[in-house]
């Protein structure tokens, strides 16, 4: 089944009762048991769910994984697969990674004895030079945010598998549609689903695959334990919008291209930041890791005030955070998604005062070029 008749038919396409092509919604806590411990499959709603049941064997289907699960956030999901480490152990994790992510591992999960490295994984030597004794993990993410940094999904894998380590890829900026990290050697993918999963801005999730039985009864496990679940609601919500992620995302793609070129040509833009490019230092990377470049970009206007400017008079780019969505979004990643992080720190890291990012919506690319036109003028 190739990818987007997957995204139709894969998972639990319908209810198997009554023939509903949608799988039914399954509002339900609890489920009668026959006699003592004999039951049809399902106990207790956070254990398992038949309606999220269909959302986590999509899912699998879609990463080609060998189990899937859905949390109730990104976050959630993130924190779910760290618990599979223990205090005293040591996880590298790219140095850009979402601020989330960053927030959990350094203000939560320090905590309780995990300790992290924070590298720029698109340089596989200093991946290596990371690794300690202790180390059990790589976790990446590629793109990165908001700098579009790509990390070679193949050569990471293999310098993690080199030393025993589980790779971790954060695959939400390019979706199944177009990257499927397992194919490369990666041991768990995770995915805000809240973003192109979901795609219409109505449901925050998070969603894990992992490619062995072993992992997948640890991350139930865990999940089970911790109980940080999707609901019935919100699983059926994202399986709806999972059904057209592979016309979304090749419309997002269009539109993105169109509008990187015309970035790229206008005098009041110092620099732009696409995969797509071919003046992406890891353009080529780009490339094998993935089939598509996804509808992230960012580009710099010179300055805080002329990007506070910009995103004041731009019309159909909604300032907000997030992404994925069938809206247009902009934001300034230093003054929001990044404001947590010192500013030395975000000069180092390239996110500079100027530097504006863009989530390219569905909306006429024309409406799009011009709005921007209209206001970078
Ligand atoms: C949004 C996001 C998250 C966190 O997901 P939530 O659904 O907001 O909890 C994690 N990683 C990436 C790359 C994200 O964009």
């Amino acid at each position: 089944m190739r990818q987007k008749t997957k995204l139709i038919h894969g998972g639990i396409s319908e209810d198997p009762q009554t023939g509903a092509v949608s799988v039914p919604i399954y509002q339900v806590s609890t489920y009668k048991q026959e006699s003592v411990g004999v039951h049809k499959g399902y106990e207790y709603s956070r254990t398992g769910n038949p309606t999220r049941h269909a959302l986590e064997e999509l899912i699998k289907d879609l990463e080609g994984g060998k189990a899937g699960f859905a949390f109730g956030s990104g976050m959630a999901a993130v924190t779910a697969v760290m618990m599979l480490f223990n205090h005293g152990d040591h996880v590298v994790l790219t140095d850009d990674v979402y601020g989330g992510t960053y927030r959990v591992i350094t203000k939560v999960l320090n905590r309780i004895g995990i300790d992290a490295t924070f590298v720029d994984t698109s340089d596989v030597a200093a991946i290596e030079a990371a690794i300690q004794p202790n180390t059990k993990a790589l976790y990446i993410e590629t793109p990165t945010n908001p700098l579009l940094k790509i990390t070679d999904l193949e050569e990471a894998s293999a310098v993690a598998k080199k030393h025993n380590l589980l790779t971790i890829v954060d695959n939400t900026f390019s979706t199944p549609y177009w990257q499927n990290p397992i194919d490369f050697g990666a041991d768990i993918v995770l995915h805000s689903a809240t973003k192109y999963l979901g795609g219409h801005s109505d449901v925050v999730a998070g969603l894990v695959v992992v490619n062995s039985e072993q992992q997948a009864e640890d991350v139930h496990f865990i999940q089970n334990s911790t109980g940080g679940i999707l609901g019935p609601q919100d699983s059926w919500l994202l399986i709806r919008g999972i059904k057209t992620l592979g016309i979304r995302m090749e419309e997002h793609e269009e539109n993105a291209a169109k509008l990187v070129n015309f970035l790229i040509q206008h005098p009041q833009v110092t620099k732009v930041h696409y995969p797509g490019l071919e003046s992406h230092p890891n353009h080529d990377i780009a490339k094998k890791n993935a089939r598509g470049f996804g509808g992230m970009i960012s580009f710099d206007v010179g300055s805080s005030e002329k990007a506070d400017e910009l995103l004041r008079k731009v019309k159909y780019f909604t300032l907000a955070e997030s992404l994925g969505a069938v809206e247009s979004l902009i934001s300034v990643p230093a003054k929001m998604t990044h404001a947590s992080i010192p500013a030395d720190r975000r000069q180092e890291l390239g996110i500079t005062d100027g530097l504006v990012r863009i989530s390219v919506g569905l909306e006429d690319i024309q409406d799009l070029i011009e709005d921007l036109e209209n206001a970078l003028s």
